[in-house]
């Protein structure tokens, strides 16, 4: 006799589900009307952002209760999903190619299930079903917590289908799953966009902005930290400080709240837009005791006329009139960004305004990319006389030029101690360092005072001996363990 439980599918209805246990191997079967589900493997490619990879982590957790347990080799999978991002072209050239990949294994062994979903399901889900023969299923950003209902329709014969329906419920209303046994949770507060940047796929492949309310996050939060021991929170979405807008709500009263919560030790979010940093969110930078130092604020170019034709509603000077007040508020506070360089027609005068503002700001690190044209958006449609060897030498000229800000930066750091907690560890050249990133997100290496001693997701103080542009190693001074001193 099984036993009988409710649906796991992500908390919607289908059909009930009955566990027994195989007479031969005795592996657990789950039964799901009359599909039976044995224990299966899944191989989860991710591109992009850290909404992709939170995405995923979310639909590893669903199909745990199909009975699916992640494999790190694709050549062992069941179940082969994509989760695809098209925010600039080298991340869907690298996703064709990848599915290009997969045909083969599909042609070897006709039982793997293959499905793509994310921002380029979202927008392309019905010509990928009609091209790519080898492929079951497309699904969009939005039905990520239907991935169970997904599989069960492939398990159940069906095949080249597309679910990329908007979700159309006012709230906006989820519990967050994790699969890992870390101290550190994303956690989903707001999805969508309603900026509609001039070169940007995002509110196209991602909806408009819907948020959850404060009250359920700060519950969902004190359940992480009560229950499964998470200590710091990424509090997640495109535009996060546009978050509770419509519900009255705003970023920095839902701070305020997690910052009572007791166990929690670091509030982080990610990311913001200028446009929507109020006084409040700055006032709560210099006074919620568990926000974190440290700020992404995307910039994307120095130069005034760039920003226009961009539309991102703010003035280089606006912006570091921005960076003044929050340093005030918060005198340790570190701040990084986003760069696009070669925006179509950008001058050499515009650009050199980005290496101007690069200067004045004084960012910890950054990241840049080359401007890449997403058909839909409108800076797609503009005729631009630059060429992709000009954008890209003027890449390298503003990696070259932050790397020399972030190296005066970090040799300034040697001398002090930091407080880490540590994230992983490696080893080159027959030498094991470990590492983790202080409150301000910075990376610390340092040596282990014996090459046995674990030190995974310890709290340590390593006062810093050498710096890079990008890291700084030191001596550790102390162990503090699993849990900081209060
Ligand atoms: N919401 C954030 C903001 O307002 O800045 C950005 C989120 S977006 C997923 C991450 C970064 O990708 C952007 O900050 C931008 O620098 C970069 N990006 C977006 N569209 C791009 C494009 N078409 N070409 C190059 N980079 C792009
Ligand atoms: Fe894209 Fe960010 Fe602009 Fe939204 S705010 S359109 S996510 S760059």
């Amino acid at each position: 006799m099984g036993s009988f439980m409710e649906s796991g599918l992500g908390g919607q209805s289908g059909p009930i589900e009955e566990i027994i246990l195989d007479p031969i191997t005795g592996k657990k079967i789950i039964k799901k009307g009359t599909i039976s589900f044995p224990p299966r493997k899944v191989f989860f490619k991710t591109f992009g952002c850290q909404m992709n990879y939170h995405d995923t982590e979310r639909m590893l957790f669903h199909l745990k209760s199909l009975n699916f347990t992640q494999t790190e080799e694709k050549e062992n999978a069941d179940l082969i999903l994509f989760n695809t991002c098209a925010i600039r072209d080298l991340a869907n050239t690298k996703f064709y190619s990848n599915l290009g990949e997969v045909k083969k294994l599909k042609a070897k062994d006709q039982k793997v299930v293959v499905g793509v979903g994310g921002c380029v399901a979202q927008t392309e889900g019905k010509e990928l079903i009609k091209k790519y023969k080898h492929l079951d299923f497309a699904f969009g950003t939005d039905v990520i917590d239907s991935i169970n209902d997904l599989v069960y329709r492939a398990y159940a014969g069906e095949s080249k289908f597309k679910m990329n329906a908007w979700d159309r419920s006012e709230n906006f209303s989820i519990e967050t799953k994790i699969t890992h046994g870390s101290p550190q949770a994303f956690v989903n507060i707001i999805k969508g966009c309603n900026k509609y940047c001039s070169y940007c796929i995002v509110p196209y492949t991602r909806g408009k902005e819907k948020s959850r309310r404060l009250a359920e996050i700060v519950e969902d939060v004190r359940k992480l930290v009560r229950f499964q021991g998470i200590q710091e929170i990424t509090l997640l979405g495109q535009n996060v400080n546009s978050f509770g807008k419509e519900n009255g709500e705003s970023l920095a009263q839902l701070i305020f709240e997690l910052d009572k919560i007791e166990g929690l030790q670091l509030i982080r979010y990610t990311t913001s837009h200028p446009y929507d940093v109020t006084d409040e969110l700055i006032y709560a930078h210099g006074i919620a005791k568990k926000l974190s130092n440290h700020l992404h604020l995307p910039v994307q170019s120095g130069s005034k006329t760039v920003l226009e034709r961009m539309l991102r509603e703010y003035t280089p000077e606006a912006f570091l009139g921005l960076c003044e007040k929050l340093r005030v508020s918060n005198p340790n506070i570190v701040l990084s960004t986003d760069i696009i360089v070669g925006f179509p027609n950008e001058t050499e005068e515009e650009f050199q305004c980005t290496l101007d503002l690069l200067n004045k700001a004084q960012f910890d690190f950054i990241y840049s990319y080359a401007f890449s044209p997403r058909p839909g958006t409108k800076a797609a449609l503009i005729e631009d006389t630059l060429s992709d060897s000009e954008r890209n030498l003027r890449l390298r000229k503003v990696q070259k030029h932050q790397l020399e800000i972030q190296s005066k930066i970090r040799s300034n750091l040697v001398g002090q101690t930091m407080r880490i907690l540590v994230d992983g560890n490696n080893t080159m050249k027959g030498v094991l360092t470990w590492k983790g990133r202080t409150n301000c997100n910075r990376i610390v290496h340092f040596h282990p005072e014996t090459v046995d001693k674990n030190y995974q997701w310890h709290w340590v103080d390593v006062e810093i001996t050498s710096s890079t542009a990008l890291s700084c190693s030191g001596r550790i001074k102390k162990d503090y363990g699993k849990l900081p001193p209060k």
